[in-house]
């Protein structure tokens, strides 16, 4: 067991609390991992302002880098110094969602995720919770070593830590999710994190147009360079203006906000036989009321994608070879690096429009 320094979240709407809790030794398949870098993503911010629950107290912080620092007694694949980051959607490889190919979707997931002690606790022993058994504003955490993934000598954490969530849920949902056509038109509403990842995976994809829509006009520039053709504020008529500037909807659009309103935006957004797929989480008991006839006789289809619908450790070393490559632009995602203790002002700063991701760095 160590002591180290967390970043606890102990109420809602609450300045996180940083105080020493204690880490667990890792069991057998896991491995402690010392967390240099964390991504500042927007669910965190609904356990922290209460719009998804969470049981508390809770360390949030998912999009995960580090180096490895101790090994359980079955660990094989990894050791001491290894770089990596994390998959967070943990899986089982057994059951019959991950059988046929769904592991984001596995059905044992709680199985999975215990342990025989809290990984996190404080002194006193009242143990901590850990967002998704991952618990990342923590300057160490443990994870299991098939959610971890080693990446390359010369990618810097600090934006590798983006591959573990923003990256392989947009370009995911792109790729896996909706199976975006070359050739095809795709429309972004959203873009923030995730539509920055999904407008470069549309490009990747060989999408021949891509149409950023976003409230803010300040996050249009970014969004052109991730690959965006076309640009449309969303406080307009948006269906109306991407008919006006391609002739006819898009056949995919991705929803990256999470609310209500932009997955119907996004359905009308669409042409006949056209694919809307919900990217953005909603909060808590969001339901959607959706024009009926646009199912049966516009042939629509309504999908969701859940953190890139894939195998996520394969699809981030993809991601991270594409990076290498240049094809796929990281440093440009990350609009600030802070310091661990300024993780509440790096959440208040998120909702500017010139921020596509800020980046904690927990080694300072
Ligand atoms: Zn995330
Ligand atoms: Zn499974």
């Amino acid at each position: 067991m160590i002591t180290t320094e967390a970043a606890v979240l102990t109420a809602v709407n609450e300045p996180l609390e940083y105080t020493d809790i204690l880490v667990d030794d890792p069991e057998p398949d896991e491995v402690r991992l010392a967390v240099t870098n964390v991504g500042l993503c927007h669910s965190d911010l609904h356990y922290m302002t209460g719009t998804v629950s969470a049981e508390l107290p809770v360390v949030v912080g998912h999009e995960v880098a580090g180096i490895v620092e101790s090994v359980g007694s079955a660990v094989t694949s990894l050791q001491p110094g290894d770089r990596v980051v994390g998959a967070l959607t943990p899986s089982c490889g057994l059951c019959r969602n991950c059988q046929v190919g769904h592991p984001t979707q596995c059905g044992r997931i709680p199985e999975i995720r215990r342990r025989p002690r809290p990984a996190f606790a404080f002194p006193g022993g009242r143990a901590v919770e850990r967002l998704g058994a991952i618990g990342a504003f923590s300057r160490h955490t443990l994870m299991r070593e098939n959610s971890l993934v080693k990446v390359p000598d010369d990618m810097g954490l600090h934006v590798g830590c983006l591959l573990s969530c923003c990256m392989i849920t947009g370009v995911g949902a792109v790729f896996r999710g909706a199976r975006v056509r070359p050739g095809s038109t795709v429309a972004v509403i959203g873009c923030g994190g995730i539509g920055s990842a999904i407008i470069q995976g549309a490009r990747l994809a060989g999408a021949s147009a891509i149409v950023a829509v976003d409230l803010d006009d300040a996050r249009f520039p970014a969004a052109r360079a991730f690959g965006a053709t076309h640009v449309v504020n969303g406080t307009s008529d948006v269906a109306a203006e991407i008919r006006e500037l391609l002739g006819d909807g898009v056949d995919y659009a991705f929803e990256a906000v999470g609310s209500a309103r932009t997955a119907a935006t996004a359905l009308a957004a669409v042409r006949a036989t056209g694919t809307a797929c919900l990217v953005g989480i909603a909060p808590d008991n969001a339901e959607l009321v959706l024009p009926a006839s646009d199912f049966f006789f516009g042939e629509k289809r309504l999908i969701g994608s859940y953190m890139g619908s894939g195998q996520a450790r394969e699809d981030i070393a993809q991601l991270a070879r594409l990076y290498m490559q240049g094809r796929l632009l990281l440093d440009e995602m990350v609009s600030d690096v802070i310091p661990f203790r300024d993780v509440d002002k790096g959440f208040a700063a998120m909702s500017s429009g010139e921020v596509t991701r800020i980046v904690a760095d927990l080694t300072v």
